[in-house]
């Protein structure tokens, strides 16, 4: 999955033919003068709620704004860019969404009179749901349906269709799977134009589309999970595991949740292993940020060697990466296990082989009372 910012849609959405106000990426400034409308670049929406849309009527007060959002966090993303458009004289807001629908394999156009709002707090019975064959396309009268249903104004009738057929065409040509615009504003002018966009592409279909930015989701930690080549992935537990392998990783985290744990993290080496030592220290790094009462170590190599992950661990503990809060359980089976093993004497940490005891422990140890270590 590939998501765009709210800018980077609208350049889809306008070489699509959907009307989007002009706007530039700060420090640039759109040429239109007036009111302007100061927008903070996340991944995530409720944007408004959260602070992350202001007005401005001149270039120093979007300075000043923009200074006030870039480098802060809106919900757990970080703000590093600004986008300022021209603001909208708002009459109505509708929602319009044109999307790949998974269960049915199907696009589904989705359609309110009730836009600027969290679709999910709509009543179902506002939201027209139509279902498109792909092989026969957005069908005229389903277009008609929709107009009908969010019924604007006479003069923005046309507008609205031909607004409708570029989003579906869209989201067949751009191969996305979720082209929303929420809201589609109709201006106090009587103009229909995207005020907000939300993207997402098809990372598989990526290879037929010209070179994308691409931009996956994620806290900072996730990213930097990313970053060491590994799958990370932020819980608000307390216990942090490090496996091999997606199964590894699914049976460990049902295993200690069955147990009654509460995950804080996972990360998957998804080969940083390649790496060596120095990576898996980096990895036990890096998870001890997000500061896990316990940490879990489970590993069951059968071609792999055991003593890189030995060695990381070592590694970790001399550069002090490791609290001494954090209690370390390691399920170490397999290849050159015994050479792992000798290389976690003196660390102050448990060595078990068996999956279920490693989980019991790690469980028992973060439901213990206190940090008593
Ligand atoms: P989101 O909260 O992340 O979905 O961000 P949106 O871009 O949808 O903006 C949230 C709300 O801010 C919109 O529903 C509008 O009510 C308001 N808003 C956004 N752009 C404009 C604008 O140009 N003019 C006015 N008056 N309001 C705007
Ligand atoms: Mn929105």
């Amino acid at each position: 999955m590939i998501r765009l910012f709210e800018y980077e849609g609208k350049a889809l959405l306008a070489r699509n033919g959907v009307p989007v106000p002009s706007g530039s990426l700060f420090p640039e400034l759109p040429s239109c003068g007036g009111r302007l409308v100061v927008k903070a670049q996340v991944l995530s929406g409720g944007r408004g709620k959260a602070g992350g849309i202001q007005f401005a009527t001149n270039a120093s007060e979007v300075g000043a704004v923009a200074a006030t959002l870039i480098g802060k966090t809106l919900g757990s993303a970080l703000v590093e860019s600004v986008y300022v458009e021209e603001c909208l004289d708002i009459a109505r807001e509708y929602y319009l969404c044109a999307m790949v629908d998974r269960d049915d394999g199907q696009p589904l156009i989705l359609a309110s009179p009730e836009g600027g709002v969290d679709i999910e707090e709509v009543p179902a019975e506002k939201i027209l749901r139509r279902k498109v064959d792909p092989l026969i396309g957005l069908r005229p009268y389903v277009v008609d349906e929709v107009v009908r249903f969010l019924a604007p104004p006479e003069e923005a009738a046309d507008q609205l269709r031909a607004v409708v057929v570029a989003l579906y065409q869209a989201l067949e040509k751009e191969d996305a799977e979720l082209l929303e615009i929420n809201p589609l504003v109709l201006t106090a002018a009587g103009l229909l134009v995207a005020a907000d966009a939300k993207c997402v592409l098809d990372e598989d279909a990526s290879y037929r589309q010209r070179a994308q930015r691409r931009q996956i989701d994620g806290t900072p930690f996730e990213v930097a999970a990313r970053n060491l080549g590994t799958i990370g992935i932020e819980f608000e537990g307390n216990i942090a595991a490090i496996m091999n392998g997606a199964g590894m990783t699914m049976a460990t985290l049902d295993q200690l949740v069955s147990l009654g744990g509460r995950i804080r993290a996972l990360v998957e080496l998804h080969g940083a292993m390649a790496h060596g030592p120095e990576r898996i220290a980096e990895v036990i790094r890096l998870v001890n940020t997000l500061n896990p009462k316990v940490l879990l170590l489970n590993f069951y190599f059968q071609f792999r060697p055991l003593d890189t992950i030995a060695s990381g661990l070592h590694l970790a503990t001399q550069r002090g990466w490791l609290p001494p809060t954090c209690r370390v359980v390691v399920r170490f089976r397999g290849e050159r296990e015994q050479l792992a093993r000798s290389i976690l004497k003196g660390l102050d940490c448990t060595v078990v082989s068996s999956f279920e005891e490693a989980c019991k422990l790690t469980v028992r140890h973060a439901t213990t009372a206190a940090d008593s270590k």
